[in-house]
């Protein structure tokens, strides 16, 4: 039996034995994904809510698997993360995403800034930072066109070695950006001791922010900590223009989010970005 909360017990059910058997397929085929080429980064738009210029583009992985289909992140980064996989799946991310932006600049398109998601195992990875100087090396990307996001949960446990990895990182030049911000259990003095550049707003936040009084105090409170702060904050999620025009009229710097455009494959980023270019 597996245990479900305080005094629940629920029994395995033949829908758990599929997800069980599914997540031992996932596994399997993960292992062999990389080889076969079948992952593909989309990209996301953030714009510049002062301009409303695209002013970089979030990297966000999907599966191209033979049989299931388009595979979205959460059916398959949690499962990597647990076997590890994830290290290596986020080192082509981080490549292919560098060399796509350096592709684009030599393009003529824009000097955007590309943000790539980092995961716990990663961070926790001894070639983590050489890791990252090999992709600028080989790319020739200006690290301050490069933002690695990170999430509160890798500064819970043990902060000092923490702490110290992010001013390597930040040595190196590239841009952190703290993800779903708001939604972790840390506290919030790390905010002062680490070198951080951004805070992203989590979308739960923003949903709601022209209904709900609490969300659009709280939305209000983290961008002002965030500009006290020196930081500058984008928002996530953002899906409607009255949620645009009450980010904008509060000063919040950037935002991401349906209203402007869905995460994009590569061609079609691309052609988002000639069109504007050409207006
Ligand atoms: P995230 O980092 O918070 O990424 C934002 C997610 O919100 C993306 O989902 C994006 O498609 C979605 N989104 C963007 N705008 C809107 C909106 O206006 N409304 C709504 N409802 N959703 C919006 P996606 O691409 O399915 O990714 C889900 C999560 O998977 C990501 O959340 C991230 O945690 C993880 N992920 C994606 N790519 C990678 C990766 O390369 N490496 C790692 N470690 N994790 C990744
Ligand atoms: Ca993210
Ligand atoms: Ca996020
Ligand atoms: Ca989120």
């Amino acid at each position: 039996a597996k245990k479900m909360g305080r005094n629940n017990f629920q029994f395995y059910t033949p829908a758990m034995n599929e997800e069980s058997l599914e997540r031992v397929r996932i596994e399997g085929a993960l292992r062999n994904a990389l080889e076969r080429n079948e992952f593909v980064l989309h990209y996301q738009p953030q714009v510049d809510l002062k301009t409303g210029q695209i002013v970089g583009m979030e990297a966000l992985i999907r599966w191209k698997h033979p049989e299931l289909g388009m595979v979205p992140p959460n059916r398959f980064i949690g499962i990597a993360e647990e076997t590890g996989l994830i290290v290596q799946i986020g080192a082509w991310v981080l490549r292919t995403a560098c060399a796509q932006n350096k592709a684009w600049q030599d393009a003529g398109l824009g000097r955007l800034r590309v943000a790539v998601n980092l995961s716990a195992r990663q961070f926790g990875a001894a070639d983590l930072i050489a890791g990252l100087e090999s992709v600028l090396r080989d790319t020739a990307l200006d690290p301050d066109c490069l933002e690695i996001e990170l999430t509160e949960s890798l500064f819970m446990s043990d902060v000092t070695p923490a702490v110290e990895l992010l001013h390597r990182m930040k040595s190196l030049g590239v841009n952190l950006s703290i993800d779903d911000f708001g939604t972790g259990y840390s506290s919030l003095s790390y905010l002062s001791r680490f070198p951080i550049d951004v805070l992203k707003i989590d979308r739960s936040f923003v949903a709601d922010i022209t209904h709900d009084a609490n969300d659009a105090a709280i939305v209000t409170s983290i961008i002002a900590l965030a500009h006290n702060l020196k930081l500058a904050v984008i928002a996530e999620g953002v899906e409607t223009l009255e949620q645009l025009d009450y980010l904008r009229s509060h000063g919040c710097d950037e935002m991401q989010g349906y209203f402007f455009s869905k995460p994009l494959a590569a061609e079609d980023f691309e052609t988002l970005l000639r069109q504007r270019r050409a207006l």
